[in-house]
């Protein structure tokens, strides 16, 4: 058996040296470990944690898409019942994977499920059940608790999934969940108050990916602007209407200038002028009200007005800045509208020393140096594991 007592595995080459190079170097700084599929990358590190965790320190595990979230955690109850480890950890999700409310409004993205939380909390059943019962106790004896654990108990016991996971939270010693609470600001701030990043020790699972990571991304079509400007004409808004078929013809023009296949850089200012800023508020004003009565009727919170208006105000607010493209790409029969946000490297740079430690593991993380540096990570200590596996 491995000296490393968390280890649920007889250890195999390079798992043992691996663990011990993770322990020395994560005292000192940043870890970037390049191992093949198939090492066992997730029970190493895992192993290695575990015991920073028994001295209070708590664990943050990135993972690319909230799908991914279970992965760690299916592999901390195998530690735990091999070892009889202590320990509560979940598996985070958005409320679109949590809402039990949004069911009956079929199928909604997250915007939506966030709208309609933000619209139906005070009177939704399961919130007002979770603030009157919620327990601790029924959803430990669970832990380590995959996304659809939390999901299955708080059904059972009718109350919020969502805020029970929050709760949760709290008190957490380790924690699953998408990159995007990690790397976008915007988003960091719901979790990071909850549970201290200050005292956390980061793992990005698959970090390779980091390099191309979309932030602040954006976009719409031709087809948006089409249903915007319907929107408008079917609620009787006859100023939002001539102004959103006087930006419909400008995007058409475009449109009927590219080849197919053919992108363009355009510039926001060129479609709105300052003079019609107040024109933009107004429509997003429109779909707000728009979405609140499609709630109400009971069908799903959907306006293109406001996603418009949502897009061109957020162009504009970023038009001039230094990293930001916007692209017109024709697709066939549409044009895409993108917001591209190209200072990845400068933002992802502020990231990293929020916490307590780094460790970044792909099986394609090299070269390591090159990868270091399109994230903005000046100092780290690289582990490379040959590629006997493969
Ligand atoms: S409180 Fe929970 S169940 Fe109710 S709407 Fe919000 S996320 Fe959905």
């Amino acid at each position: 058996m491995s000296r490393f007592k968390y280890f649920p595995y007889e250890p195999r080459p390079f798992q043992e040296e691996t663990m011990r190079k993770i322990t020395r170097y994560i005292k000192m700084g940043a870890v970037c470990l390049h191992a093949p599929t198939g090492f066992g990358k997730t029970p190493v590190i895992l192993s290695v944690l575990l015991p920073f965790i028994k001295r209070g320190l708590k664990v943050i595990w990135a993972v690319r898409t909230g799908n991914e979230t279970d992965r760690p955690i299916e592999e901390l109850k195998i530690i735990v019942e091999k070892t009889g480890l202590d320990i509560l950890a979940l598996s985070y999700r958005g409320k679109k994977d949590m809402c039990l409310l949004s069911r009956r409004y079929g199928e909604l993205d997250y915007s939506e499920v966030s709208y309609l939380c933000s619209q139906k909390r005070r009177e939704c059943p399961y919130y007002v059940n979770f603030l009157e019962n919620f327990d601790y106790s029924i959803f430990r004896e669970h832990s380590p608790l995959l996304y659809s654990d939390i999901y299955g108990i708080a059904e059972k016991e009718e109350i919020c999934p969502y805020y029970a996971q929050r709760a949760l939270l709290e008190i957490a010693d380790l924690v699953a969940l998408s990159y995007n609470y990690v790397v976008d600001s915007r988003l960091e701030w719901s979790i990071r108050r909850l549970f201290p990043y200050n005292r956390a020790i980061l793992v990005v699972d698959e970090a390779h990916n980091l390099q191309n990571i979309e932030l602040n991304s954006e976009h719409i079509t031709l087809g948006t602007v089409r249903r915007a400007l319907r929107e408008a004409e079917e609620w009787d808004a006859p100023m939002i209407a001539d102004f959103v078929s006087n930006l419909r013809d400008k995007v058409d023009k475009l449109f009927r200038a590219l080849a197919d296949e053919e992108d363009i850089a355009f510039t926001p200012s060129e479609f709105i002028a300052p003079t019609e800023y107040d024109l933009l508020d107004r429509a997003r004003a429109l779909g707000e009200f728009i979405r609140r009565k499609m709630l109400e009727e009971g069908k799903r919170p959907r306006s293109s007005l406001y996603r418009l208006a949502i897009f061109w105000k957020k162009a504009l607010e970023l038009e001039g800045l230094e990293g930001i493209a916007f692209i017109a790409e024709k697709e066939r029969d549409n044009l895409r509208l993108n917001i591209w946000d190209m200072r990845s490297a400068e933002i992802l740079a502020s990231r990293w020393p929020i916490f307590k430690r780094c460790i970044f593991c792909s099986g394609t993380l090299e070269p390591i140096e090159a990868f270091a540096e399109v994230i903005g990570l000046d100092d780290y200590y690289p582990i490379k594991v040959p590629p006997i596996y493969n």
